[in-house]
């Protein structure tokens, strides 16, 4: 389930596809002659969502350009999504979705795991808190990513929750002491979202997809009863849903599900690490540093996300 508020499935013409590909297809002609900087050693990243598709929504472009770049990246979602559909349910619903979620990970180079918690009923328990220390400390993340907790789905707060109380308790011994800790607090952050109490999202990593957005609507793809059933019914469009699968696909990249507007608040940090290259923009990914993991130095920033163009020219 994603927000479902912020959905508008209203145009379904399938016209604005064709601008959409050309503009990531000109978008990788552009970013691809950019020089990259030279990485040491993988960055290892673990997203955590309430939901199998989440992550995918939120980071699936940021973790499409990782994997390219040999960096280690694994997917969670917490709960294993069997109330998210309008006519399957239970445990026949959450191995489809299990089954989706491997595709859409196998799609981007990237692990994926499903919790088996029920769907709708996510609560932040001291159980599913250990789930997830244990989730961070066995991946030996560098970063960490979930939602914030102000959200309008409680699965989406909890999330949020249990992350936020996992961060710092990972770097203490006595605590799920069958999973070795982690020598330092990772880099918390959370995924870009609209909510604005008790305070809006603050943009301080914002990323370019515009080099894989196809990549990211294919992850998307992957989610057939999500993108294709059930959010297009909870909207009244599932009959305009194509059947076809190549045109449904066309259909998927021409709504907002597929990949995020630009915002027009994210701009100030992405012209601080693309410079002018941030007018031609066109997709990205936006993330906040989170108070309660490590804060990264602008150095350790450049480390961690090995995208942004070394030359660019700093306002
Ligand atoms: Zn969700």
């Amino acid at each position: 389930m994603l927000m479902l508020r912020s959905l508008n499935l209203g145009f379904t013409a399938i016209s604005g596809h064709c601008a959409l590909w050309l503009a990531c297809v000109l978008a990788t002609v552009s970013f691809s002659a950019l020089p990259t900087p030279a990485q040491s050693q993988p960055v290892r990243i673990i997203a955590f969502g309430a939901h199998p598709d989440d992550c995918d929504q939120g980071a699936g472009g940021l973790a499409a350009k990782y994997s390219a770049l040999g960096n280690k990246v694994k997917f969670v979602s917490i709960t294993n999504g069997d109330a998210g559909h309008q006519s399957q349910h239970g445990e026949e619903l959450a191995k489809r979705r299990r089954a989706e979620a491997q595709e859409a990970g196998r799609r981007i180079g990237i692990e994926y795991e499903v919790l088996d918690n029920h769907d709708g009923k996510l609560l932040p328990t001291l159980e599913v808190r250990e789930q997830v220390i244990r989730e961070i400390r066995q991946w030996k993340a560098d970063i960490v990513i979930a939602p914030r907790p102000s959200d309008y789905h409680p699965d989406h707060r909890y999330t949020g929750v249990l992350v936020q109380d996992a961060s710092y308790m990972v770097i203490v011994p006595s605590l799920v002491a069958d999973t070795p800790l982690l020598k330092q607090n990772p880099v918390f952050l959370y995924y870009s979202d609209r909510f604005t109490r008790p305070q809006p999202f603050r943009a301080d990593i914002v990323v370019s997809i515009d080099d894989v957005c196809e990549k990211k609507i294919s992850m998307l793809d992957a989610h057939v009863s999500q993108f294709y059933e059930w959010l297009p019914w909870t909207v009244g469009q599932f009959e305009q849903v194509p059947k076809d699968p190549s045109e449904r696909k066309k259909w998927l990249a021409s709504t907002p599900m597929a990949l995020r507007k630009l915002q027009p608040e994210w701009g100030e940090a992405l012209e601080k690490r693309y410079g002018a290259q941030a007018a031609r923009i066109q997709h990205a990914e936006a993330f906040e540093i989170t108070e309660y993991g490590r804060q990264p130095s602008e150095e350790e920033i450049r480390r961690l996300f090995p995208f942004f163009p070394e030359m660019a020219s700093r306002p």
